[in-house]
Order: C-alpha cells, then sequence, then structure tokens
C-alpha cells in the first residue's frame, strides 16, 4: 500500500508522523511539499485531545515544548463577546461538581436565582489557575480530578518537528511542486506529477495542500458547503510581536466592531491576529486596529488571510481523503482547526485501506467527520449570535442570524430548563457548551427540581464548598513561567518575560 501525502504543512506532516507510527509493514508513506509554496503559517492554539496525540505518538512533552517554543493554555479569555467591557472564560474542563446524579449547573443556577451563588467563574480550577497565571501538568484538588490544559505553539515548529520524527521512521519527503495528476482506468487517482516531470505513483492518496485542495477539489471537483451565512469573517491579519511579561497560560479572544483579535503567548514572541468580515470592514482598517493593540513591538509585516468557512462536501472521495485546510474552515475562535486534523488521521488510521477501499466504510468515514464539523460549527456560531454588542451592523446582522436547526434546540432546551446534553463523542462538552451560553448572556428559566431537595443553607455550603477547591487545587501551582522553565530550561522561558 503506497501512502502519498500532497502537503507539508501541519497537516501534511501530523499524517505522516501518525501514519509512520502506527501503519504496519508493507505500507509506505511518501510527503511531497513545495518550499517554494510555503505553508499557510498561522495556527498556534490547540484544544485538550493534542495530548493524546503527541502522547500516542510517544513525543515528551519537554522536548516538544522546547522544539516548538510552546507554552501552555487552560483556556480561552472572550473580551467584550457578550458586550464591550464583559469578559468571561471558556475553561478546558469541569465548572463545579456534581451531587448526586445531577450536574453543577442546576445547583448554580438555584443559587442565582436565591443570590447564593457567585459567577461560574468562582467555581473552575482552570479558571482560577488562568487569571492567576498559575499552571501544572498534575494538579489535583479535593473533588477536581484533573486540570486539563493544551499549548501554544509555533505551528510550523511543529511540522518541522513532526517531520524529523516522520523522516526518521521512514517518511520519504519529496520536494517539488505538483503540477497534475494521472488516473487509473477505474478513475482513481495514480500518481501526482510535479513541474519537472517527476510522477509519484500511490494506492491512496492524503491531500494536504491547504487552501487549494489540490486533489480533493481542483482535480475530484467534490464542491464545498459555504457556512459565511453563519460564519461570515473571511480574512484575518496576523503578526507577531514581543513578549510583554504578561505570560498568560490562555489565549484571549477581543471583539472587535467587525470581527475579533487574538492573542497567543509563546517562549519567544506572542502571535496576534485579527479575524474580520471584508463586508464590514475594510484590511487597512483591520490592519491599524491589530498594530494598535499589540503587546509589544511588531517583530514581522502583518500578514493578509483570505478564507470561506464551511466545509468539503465529502472528505474522502475515491482514494482521495482530504486533511487540514483542504477539508474546510471554521476560522480560529476555538483553535479547531489542528483538532480536525488530529480527528481525520485518527479516524483514517482505524478505518485504514487495505488493496480495497470499501464505500460503506468511506460513506461512515464522511458521516462521522461531517457530524464533526456541524458541531463545531454550532458552537461557533453560539459565540457570536449570543451577542448584545447592540449598534454595531455587524453584530447586529449576527443576532438577527436564522439558526442552524441542531444550534436553536439546544439553546431552547439551556433556557428552558438548565439542559446542555451535547452528542457522546461531541468534541465540545456539557462543560464547554455552559460556559459559552452563560458567558454570552443566556440565563436558563428553570432547573431541575432535585437541586431544590436543599435547603438554602445546605445550597449555600455546597457552594462554598466547590469553591474553596477550586481555590485549594490551585494554590500549590507554581507560575506559568516558572513552571515551564522547570520542564524546558531556564533559557527558553526566560525569552518570554
Ligand atoms: C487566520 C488563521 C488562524 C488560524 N489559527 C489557528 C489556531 O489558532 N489553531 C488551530 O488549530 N488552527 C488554526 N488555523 C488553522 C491552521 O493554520 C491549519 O489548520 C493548519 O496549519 C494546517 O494547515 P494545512 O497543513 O492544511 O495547510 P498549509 O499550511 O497551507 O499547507 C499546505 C501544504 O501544501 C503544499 N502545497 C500546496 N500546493 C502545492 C503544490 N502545487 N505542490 C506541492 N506542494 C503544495 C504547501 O507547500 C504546504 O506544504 C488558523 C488558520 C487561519 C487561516
Amino acid at each position: 500500500m503506497r501512502i502519498v501525502i500532497v502537503g507539508g504543512g501541519t497537516a501534511g506532516w501530523m499524517s505522516a508522523a501518525a501514519l509512520a507510527r502506527f501503519a504496519p509493514p508493507g505500507y509506505s508513506i511518501t510527503l511531497i511539499e513545495s518550499e517554494t509554496i510555503g505553508t499557510v503559517g498561522v495556527g498556534e492554539a490547540t484544544i485538550p485531545p493534542i495530548r493524546r496525540f503527541n502522547d500516542a505518538l510517544e513525543i515528551d512533552e519537554a522536548e516538544f515544548l522546547r522544539a516548538t517554543k510552546g507554552s501552555f493554555k487552560l483556556a480561552i479569555q472572550f473580551d467584550g463577546w457578550h458586550r464591550p467591557g464583559e469578559s468571561y472564560f471558556h475553561n478546558f474542563g469541569e465548572v463545579g461538581q456534581q451531587l448526586g446524579l445531577l450536574p453543577f449547573r442546576h445547583y448554580w443556577a438555584r443559587g442565582r436565582a436565591l443570590g447564593l451563588a457567585k459567577p461560574m467563574a468562582h467555581y473552575s480550577a482552570n479558571e482560577v489557575a488562568a487569571r492567576t497565571g498559575r499552571m501544572s501538568t498534575t494538579a489535583k484538588g479535593p473533588g477536581i480530578p484533573e486540570v486539563p490544559y493544551a499549548y501554544h505553539f509555533d505551528a510550523g515548529l511543529y511540522a518541522a518537528f513532526l517531520r524529523k520524527y516522520g523522516e526518521a521512521r521512514g517518511v520519504v519527503r519529496v520536494e517539488g511542486l505538483l503540477k497534475g495528476v494521472t488516473r487509473g482506468a477505474d478513475g482513481d487517482i495514480a500518481a501526482v506529477v510535479t513541474d519537472d516531470g517527476r510522477s509519484i505513483a500511490g494506492d491512496f492518496f492524503v491531500d494536504c495542500s491547504g487552501f487549494r485542495g489540490l486533489l480533493i477539489e481542483q482535480e475530484l471537483q467534490t464542491g464545498y458547503e459555504d457556512w459565511s451565512r453563519w460564519l461570515p469573517c473571511d480574512r484575518a491579519v496576523a503578526v507577531p510581536c514581543a513578549p510583554s511579561g504578561n505570560f498568560t497560560p490562555y489565549t484571549r479572544s477581543t471583539a472587535h466592531r467587525a470581527g475579533w483579535q487574538w492573542r497567543i503567548p509563546l517562549q519567544h514572541r506572542i502571535g496576534n491576529g485579527h479575524v474580520f468580515c471584508s463586508e464590514f470592514m475594510s484590511e487597512d482598517e483591520a490592519t491599524a486596529i491589530l498594530m494598535g493593540n499589540l503587546d509589544g513591538e511588531p517583530l514581522a509585516e502583518p500578514r493578509a488571510l483570505q478564507f470561506v468557512t464551511g466545509r468539503r462536501k465529502q472528505f474522502w472521495v475515491r482514494n482521495v481523503l482530504a486533511v487540514g485546510l483542504s477539508s474546510g474552515f471554521m476560522e480560529p475562535l476555538e483553535s479547531t482547526s489542528i483538532h480536525l486534523i488530529q480527528s481525520a488521521v485518527t479516524r483514517l488510521l482505524t478505518v485504514l485501506p487495505g488493496q480495497k477501499i470499501e464505500p460503506k466504510v468511506v460513506e461512515g468515514f464522511n458521516r462521522r467527520a461531517i457530524e464533526e464539523f456541524e458541531g463545531i460549527r454550532d458552537f461557533l456560531v453560539l459565540h457570536y449570535w449570543a451577542n448584545a454588542r447592540v449598534g454595531e451592523p455587524f453584530w447586529d446582522r449576527l443576532r438577527s442570524l436564522e439558526l442552524p436547526e441542531t444550534l436553536s434546540a439546544r439553546i431552547e432546551e439551556f433556557e428552558a430548563a438548565c439542559l446542555v446534553q451535547p452528542r457522546l463523542d461531541e468534541l465540545f462538552t456539557e462543560s464547554s457548551w455552559l460556559q459559552v451560553m452563560v458567558g454570552q448572556g443566556l440565563e436558563p428559566r428553570s432547573w431541575n427540581p432535585i437541586a431544590n431537595r436543599y435547603s438554602e443553607g445546605e445550597l449555600a455550603g455546597f457552594l462554598g464548598a466547590v469553591e474553596k477547591a477550586a481555590i485549594e487545587t490551585v494554590r500549590p501551582m507554581p507560575l506559568h513561567m516558572d513552571f515551564l522553565a522547570a520542564l524546558c530550561g531556564q533559557d527558553q522561558a526566560e525569552q518570554a518575560a
């Protein structure tokens, strides 16, 4: 089985590394990429499942963080997303603790109605740690099994790191500009051809060519489902700046007039970008806003990017699987793109094709991938729709969106009865949905009556104990900078100071 990967960005090298690690004997892996084209050059924030990927590849955490100039991420802070001047965190991990069989949110909702409960932030160890700039990979507290985390890293360095990893395990890298494709008699792709006439034959092709979608779209014309009616941002300007010393263990997302700005602290720099909607803002204005909101000196010229939010109609067609930006893009609001690469590669490994590709397997693969994309889409749309930024045309338009039915049903359930019920295999958990719903100003009208079994005194005691558990969990955690320095070596972390 000859697997050919087209593209050597994050998607290409994550695919190559995972296939090299897990494919059985008899599989060869070739990756073709072009230095003249380069990679998209952004993508620095991740979510906790990335740790499973690195662990599966037996990558040492300290080595990885040193190589990618990475840092830790406990949460995303959303500034001004509900309305200017307000802020909330979407923390990884649980908020509060279950009591009996009932989730915390019901007790919290009743506590709020009675004036007993504090804002949700007080009941999350991740948030207490994020706000106080603390980090540990082994934190545990009373009733709090772990403090989940992800990473910020330089995606270019991550791809380089995985390239080394893949090549050491037999991946053959071909430098070349792909110019054409040859098809077999059955219509499948038989080989890709470079501009200097080399032909690289394969049985299965992984299209990691980025937005171009060289195989999945340009050759197979699969089609794209455009989601810009729900996610209308279509541009970004990105620029790194010098570190400021405010080495936060979280990403910050600040809402602006027609979009939002990310801030991602790495060891050697802060990654910044302004995602915006070109219908409501010019690139010059978006760039000026970005440059006016940096922590330190810019380290490069701002770079502009364009995209259309949505997904490929099918991800796996014939003997081609699209992975990464070639499969679709939903903007970086919740740092899901690199995760979608991981998820596609993992799913590929679970159904790794032998000599014959089974149509039912392909159908199942596509169905699951579509569900995953749609779950994330709904979660992102929630952030935009539930805003109270009245009087700003971009945000006014978003408030009046006709929501995907799947999302409006969830919102109604929450408002009616404090219910948050993601599918079992959904990426964003109950805790994530809850925090964003509450952060964006949604309020449950009632809660499960089981929460009424407790007296007001008992309820206040329970809420107080949960808050204390979060504080106690964080108390022994070192500062993010110190923790990273101890893990990776002093010199690395000092650069960020
Ligand atoms: C503004 C923005 C911000 C983002 N932020 C985040 C984030 O914070 N977190 C996150 O998870 N994701 C983020 N992403 C997404 C993330 O950058 C991508 O998912 C990730 O980098 C994977 O990209 P890729 O490998 O699919 O494509 P690319 O990086 O574009 O790589 C494409 C590869 O294909 C090769 N190629 C293309 N054409 C040819 C050809 N003709 N011949 C040979 N080779 C060719 C290129 O040389 C390159 O190696 C962001 C994306 C954007 C646009």
